[in-house]
C-alpha cells in the first residue's frame, strides 16, 4: 500500500454493534425500542420535551457503560503510529466509544449523547448527568431551553463544512459499519473518489455494490480493521 497523507474514517452503527450497542437505531425503525417520531424529531421535542429528555437520559446511562472494541482501538493505533498523516474520524454514532478508545479529531455529525445545547444562547453543556426541562443553562441562566445535542430527523448534520473540506483533501477514505448506499456514506465516498481518494468499505456482510468503493472488506470490523491497520503500518 502507498503512503497516505490525509485519511478520512467514516463510522456508523456497525462499529458500535461490536461493543454491544446492537439495538441502537435498528433497521425496524425503532430507536432503542422507541418510535423515532416520538423521540427523535423536533415536533416530538416541542410536544413533550420531558419524555424526550427521559429517553436520552436513559440512553446516556446505557452508552456510558459501553466499552470500545478492537476496531476503535485500531484507529487509535493508526493515529499514533502512522506518522505524518492527518487522520480524522467522522462518526454517525452518538456514543463516545471513539473518545474512550483515545481517538483524536472526532466529528460527531449526528451529535453526541453527553452534550445538550441551549436553544436560547447556543451554549453546549457537556455532562453525563441528567438533563431535563428544569435544567438551567450555565451560560445564559435561562431554564428549560436545553435540548439533547442529537441531530433529529429533518435537521442538518453537524460539521458539514469541515467534512466537505476533509473529503476533498483525503487520499484514503474508509467507511466502517455503515451502509455504502445510504446517505451520508454514499455521498461522502462519491466526493472522496471524485477528488482522487482510494476508498475502502468495511462491513459485516457485503451490503453495497457502490462502485465508488475500490474495495469491500467483509467481516467483523474488530477483526478486519486491525488487520488493515497493520498492513498500512508495514509500509
Ligand atoms: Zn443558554
Amino acid at each position: 500500500m502507498k503512503k497516505y497523507g490525509n485519511i478520512f474514517i467514516l463510522t456508523g452503527a456497525g462499529i458500535s454493534a461490536e461493543s454491544g450497542l446492537a439495538t441502537f437505531r435498528a433497521a425496524n425503525g425503532l430507536w432503542n425500542n422507541h418510535k423515532v417520531e416520538d423521540v427523535a424529531t423536533h415536533e416530538a421535542f416541542l410536544r413533550n420535551p420531558a419524555y424526550v429528555h427521559d429517553f436520552y437520559n436513559e440512553l446516556k446511562l446505557e452508552l456510558n457503560k459501553a466499552q470500545p472494541n478492537p476496531a476503535h482501538l485500531a484507529i487509535t493505533k493508526l493515529q499514533k503510529e502512522y506518522t505524518g498523516a492527518n487522520i480524522s474520524v467522522i462518526t454517525q454514532n452518538v456514543d463516545t466509544l471513539h473518545e474512550k478508545a483515545g481517538n483524536q479529531n472526532i466529528y460527531h455529525i449526528h451529535g453526541v449523547i453527553n452534550q445538550a445545547v441551549c436553544l436560547n444562547c447556543g451554549h453546549i453543556l457537556e455532562t453525563w448527568g441528567d438533563v431535563d426541562t428544569e435544567t438551567i443553562c450555565p451560560q445564559c441562566q435561562v431554564q428549560g431551553m436545553m435540548k439533547p445535542n442529537i441531530v433529529f430527523f429533518g435537521e442538518d448534520l453537524l460539521y458539514m463544512n469541515q467534512v466537505d473540506t476533509l473529503l476533498r483533501k483525503c487520499d484514503l477514505f474508509l467507511s466502517i459499519g455503515t451502509s455504502g448506499v445510504v446517505f451520508p456514506a454514499a455521498a461522502f465516498v462519491q466526493t472522496a473518489k471524485y477528488y482522487g481518494a482510494d476508498t475502502v468499505e468495511f462491513n459485516l456482510e457485503q451490503t453495497s455494490n457502490n462502485f465508488y468503493f475500490d474495495k469491500h472488506i467483509t467481516g467483523p470490523a474488530g477483526t478486519t480493521l486491525p488487520a488493515f491497520v497493520d498492513e498500512l503500518l508495514k509500509k
